[in-house]
């Protein structure tokens, strides 16, 4: 690929204990005009924007735009077929399915929804994908709350974050939804972010993928899931991501975005309606559409690849949008401080921390924020991960005496305590935080790392089994659970948690290795051998029968 910057982003979000190094290339494409945006991309020290894609309909059954997608937004270049690997038979990449006849031939409930596994299992282990229970139960909460608005409210919808700076977001059968951390950025209120995630709904719902893939072959959408991660893979290595795509046609590409105009349309108007009834500004969306696509603008060089020249973020559209929500009634929306809260967290862990430091505190200074607690909040992460939590602490006080009392700043306390060492005021601030907000998962995962930290294994057992009454679904929780019980050297039980982590992970195969170690560790009871080969069978069954369907189909 051409010339790349490697930034290299330390974040350490999920667990202070133990940073992760990812490492995040990306080109510049162009400058950003906008102030505020280009604001954010100064804050981490980079300028560099590689594009712009508002709608991330990117899984489309010949792989076209998807290689389009890929050798143009990912890389910066405008897109050449020469550069694809044309592996595929050529007849799959001219097969287009027709909009009308959608809604007969679509994946079936069952097939997306194993898709969404896939692809899920893909986002547990990927270093792309930020790890902070509080960012993404935020973006789930809000994402669930409009859900329930859209059309369809049996559809099961699954929020993630992906650590990339620029401003995207997609969606992908199944109801699995990604948001880049840069539109997270750019966007200046929840009703902003809430817009996009209407947006991506307004795919779901309306099964525009399904429908763009009816007419294909089943072997096409069979590795949709490992396409569409070909997109995260892409990203932190264009070269194997490049080899995962395949067949493209110049004529094929231009009729897919025709079809991609009307989802659009739809999306919006979908999008807008859900927007309304969850109570969101609506305004916030044109408003925000028409940011982006001055954003796009001003990165169109020459170099702006062409799926951004034909992909449909147009005046039309906006003014369509526009036009619309001047019909509707104006609607004062709550925009709340956990919104700023998150976003200044994002921020504090892009970036050099001292570097991050310093443009906390010139904000605050200079009064350079939208919400001035958010920013505090923010400038507390910054100095921890420049590691001066004595620092933190203070921002911690102010913020206590400026009436700050949510449960994400119970969670800045507790950290703050263990990054000073002062481990069991950490604990006891981690349990009573939980007493007060059962819910809030990161108190939960805070605690338990915390127990298992101090080695203290029998009160981190009887914590997190309590625990996962309330979080059956984390995976983490499974795994420091199994750390416990492997201090306390018992084998059955440890392999056991690490397979229900797997489980958790949407990852069988492995799940079953590890409660097939788990059934001959013999140090169990009689209780507990017969717990572990029935909880084998299961999932055994379960692997066949997804494994069944594939075979069938
Ligand atoms: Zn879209």
């Amino acid at each position: 690929m051409n010339s790349s910057d490697e930034v290299v982003i330390i974040t350490s979000l999920g667990s202070w204990h133990r940073p992760v190094i990812v490492g995040v290339p990306f080109q510049t494409l162009g400058f950003m005009a906008l102030k505020h945006i280009k604001d954010a991309y100064q804050r981490a020290g980079r300028h560099a924007v590689r594009g712009l894609l508002l709608c991330g309909l990117l899984l489309v059954p010949a792989a076209t735009l998807l290689a389009n997608y890929s050798t143009g937004v990912f890389s910066g270049k405008p897109y050449e077929p020469d550069d694809l690997d044309l592996s595929l038979p050529s007849d799959s990449s001219n097969q287009l399915p027709e909009l009308g006849d959608a809604s007969q031939t679509v994946l079936s409930l069952r097939d997306e929804e194993k898709i969404a596994h896939q692809i899920l299992k893909q986002v547990a282990t990927s270093e792309d994908v930020l790890d902070d229970a509080e960012v993404t139960d935020y973006l789930q909460a809000l994402g669930t709350r409009l859900g329930e608005s859209s059309p369809d409210r049996q559809q099961k919808f699954y929020f993630f974050v992906v650590q990339d700076k620029t401003i995207n977001a997609f969606a992908m059968p199944g109801g699995v939804i990604g948001v880049h951390t840069g539109l997270f950025m750019a966007a200046n209120s929840e009703s902003e972010l809430a817009s996009v995630l209407g947006h991506e709904i307004g795919h779901v719902t309306q099964h525009h993928l399904a429908r763009m893939l009816a007419s294909q072959k089943y072997d096409m959408f069979k590795n949709i899931a490992a396409t569409a991660l070909a997109l995260l893979i892409a990203r932190s290595n264009p070269q194997v991501g490049m080899g995962a795509m395949t067949a493209a046609s110049a004529a094929g590409i231009q009729k897919q975005l025709d079809y991609t105009r009307e989802h659009e349309r739809e999306a919006d108007r979908v999008g807008l309606t859900i927007l309304q009834d969850a109570g969101f500004d609506v305004r916030a969306m044109p408003a925000f559409f028409t940011t982006m696509q001055r954003a796009t603008r001003f990165s169109d060089g020459g170099s702006m690849p062409s799926y951004l020249r034909t992909h449909p973020l147009t005046s039309e559209r906006i003014a369509d949008i526009g036009n619309r929500v001047q019909n509707l009634p104006y609607k004062q929306a709550n925009e709340g401080l956990t919104f700023f809260m998150m976003r200044a967290k994002i921020r504090a862990f892009q970036g050099a921390p001292q570097q991050m430091v310093e443009e906390f505190q010139n904000n605050i200074n200079e009064g350079r924020y939208q919400n001035e607690l958010a920013e505090h909040y923010g400038l507390a992460y910054a100095w921890l991960r420049a590691n001066q939590a004595k620092n933190a602490q203070l921002e911690v006080d102010w913020l206590v005496q400026h009436g700050m009392a949510n449960p994400y700043l119970v969670t800045l306390k507790a950290v703050t305590l263990a990054k000073l060492g002062q481990v069991p005021q950490a604990q006891a601030q981690f349990v009573q935080g939980l007493q007060q907000y059962p819910k809030h998962r990161m108190l939960a995962q805070g605690e338990a790392e915390s127990l298992i930290r101090s080695n203290q294994w029998p009160q981190a057992i009887t914590f997190i089994q309590k625990q996962l009454d309330t979080f059956p679904e984390d995976p983490k929780l499974y795994d420091w659970l199994a750390a416990a019980y492997q201090g306390q050297g018992k084998q059955m039980l440890r392999h056991q948690a690490l397979g229900e982590s797997y489980v958790r992970k949407y990852d069988l195969p492995r799940a079953i290795d590890q409660l097939e170690i788990a059934s001959k560790a013999k140090d169990g009871d009689f209780y507990l051998q017969s717990k572990v080969e029935a909880r084998l069978k299961t999932l055994r069954q379960q692997l066949k029968l997804e494994q069944g369907d594939d075979k069938n189909g």
